[in-house]
């Protein structure tokens, strides 16, 4: 759906009365119109309103609320050596390290143009090696919940001045079991304070959260409610447990996809996986909570760079993941919550860009499927999984013969390379295109 593309609906940057060097900085990123939720959000944050957005990754949601914030803190920009300059007036929370990453290298290219110090703190490192720049003093500063706490604890820094605070990708941090912390976090903030939410749902707890601590917040959504991406191709695909694997390399050659994000439910599948499609010579890499930070932030720098084809993941580690342009996101295992799947599957199709979204549904998961589609008012009918390709020799004769009772698609799964395969018919490749 181009035409309706997140980036067409939109118009100028130049109407969002942005400044040079925030303009500046958007053009060296090449982006030409605000993205739905940009347009609306930027003039209300700029005007010093409270937002309650619904947006899902990948609609620009980290520019909506990054661009208004670096202008307002545009005038507190200096050189100066000193820390008290640089007090905490922007703090962004987020639920995972990859996410907070992701905003923080944002909001720096966001705001390259502009003297304002930015840095992120996240667990699984060192206190001691976020500690230095936190006393030297930084403007906006992105953190994880409870890393944000063990610094402030530890009175590494002060939050008594901050004057904006973003809770980003708010509905996980809920699922994570965040709230006794950002309770805390939030005791820590002067009243006297704008508070953005992002959420990609809005379930009854959100909005618990948004009263308690928004001052007459707008609402703000880009799309329907718990609708996923409509730029997302979604595709079904029936295999048993055991036949997953088969199905997954299959779907991947055939579609020639080029890089996919594979989720699964459990860290246990995906190291499983990991290593059954390395064994088939896919390139995979697995991150997952278990996985030391640094082997996480490698997995996904080589996947970033296109140098793994398949990275699998768990839903908390995939979260937020920003990477652009991704083609494909496979569900090797459909997740227990539909705001899950609406999760996943934003990591393809972002910002107007078209995707594709594979789900791999075994049996005993079709009222898992059931409640997606209801979740997402839409049917998500199976389809059959790409034809594998006839062998191309030895030429096939009567005299070779398969016996009859054996069906073409069992002999040729049998003795086929992955390699032989066909791209898929085309019921299956055009099949469910959402309106
Ligand atoms: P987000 O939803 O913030 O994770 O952003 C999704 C992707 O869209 C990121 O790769 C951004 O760099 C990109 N993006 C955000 N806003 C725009 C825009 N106005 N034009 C083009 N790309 C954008």
């Amino acid at each position: 759906m181009s035409e309706s593309s997140a980036l067409e609906a939109a118009g100028s940057f130049a109407e969002l009365n942005l400044s040079p060097e925030i303009q500046r900085a958007l053009d060296d990123m090449g982006y030409q119109t605000p993205t739905p939720i940009q347009k609306q959000a930027i003039p209300l944050v700029l005007a010093g309103r409270d937002l309650m957005a619904q947006a899902q990754t990948g609609t620009g949601k980290t520019a909506a609320f990054a661009l208004p914030l670096l202008q307002k803190m545009q005038p507190f920009a200096n050189t100066s050596t000193s820390p008290a300059r640089h007090p905490v007036r922007a703090l962004v929370l987020a639920p995972t390290r990859e996410l907070a990453i992701q905003v923080y290298e944002s909001i720096v290219t966001y705001g390259k143009h502009m003297p304002l110090r930015s840095t992120v703190v996240y667990g699984g490192v060192g206190l001691d090696t976020q500690t230095p720049q936190l006393r030297a003093g930084v403007e906006v500063l992105v953190a994880t919940p409870g890393r944000l706490l063990d610094h402030a604890g530890s009175r590494t820094l002060s939050l008594a001045q901050v004057e904006y605070l973003v809770l980003d990708e708010a509905d996980r941090m809920l699922d994570m079991g965040f709230l006794p912390d950002l309770k805390r976090i939030l005791s820590l903030l002067q009243q006297n304070r704008q508070t953005l939410l992002f959420s990609a749902t809005f379930d009854d707890n959100i909005t618990r959260l948004a009263q308690s601590f928004l001052r007459d917040p707008l609402k703000v959504e880009v799309a329907r409610r718990n609708t996923a991406a409509e730029t997302v191709e979604q595709v079904v695909h029936k295999a048993r447990e055991e036949d997953k694997v088969d199905a997954l390399v299959r779907v991947v050659n055939a579609r020639e996809i080029s890089q996919a994000i594979v989720f699964t439910r459990t860290k246990l599948t995906a190291d499983r996986l990991g290593r059954q499609l390395l064994r088939r010579s896919l390139d995979a890499a697995v991150i997952h909570g278990d996985k030391a930070q640094s082997e996480r932030l490698l997995a996904l720098d080589r996947f970033k760079r296109g140098e793994t084809r398949l990275l699998v993941a768990t839903d908390i580690a995939a979260r937020g993941i920003d990477i652009a342009e991704l083609p494909c996101v496979v569900n090797y295992e459909l997740p227990y919550s539909p705001e899950d799947y609406v999760h996943r599957i934003g990591r393809t199709g972002r910002a107007g860009a078209e995707g594709l979204a594979v789900s791999l549904v075994a049996p005993d998961e079709e009222r898992l499927l059931a409640a997606i589609e209801k979740f997402i008012h839409r049917s998500l009918p199976p389809v059959p999984l790409p034809e594998v390709a006839p062998p191309a020799a030895p030429v096939w004769t009567p005299s070779v013969a398969v016996p009859e009772a054996v069906p073409a698609a069992q002999r040729s799964r049998r003795r086929e390379p992955v390699c032989a395969l066909l791209m898929p018919p085309v019921q299956a490749k055009e099949a469910p295109r959402p309106e």
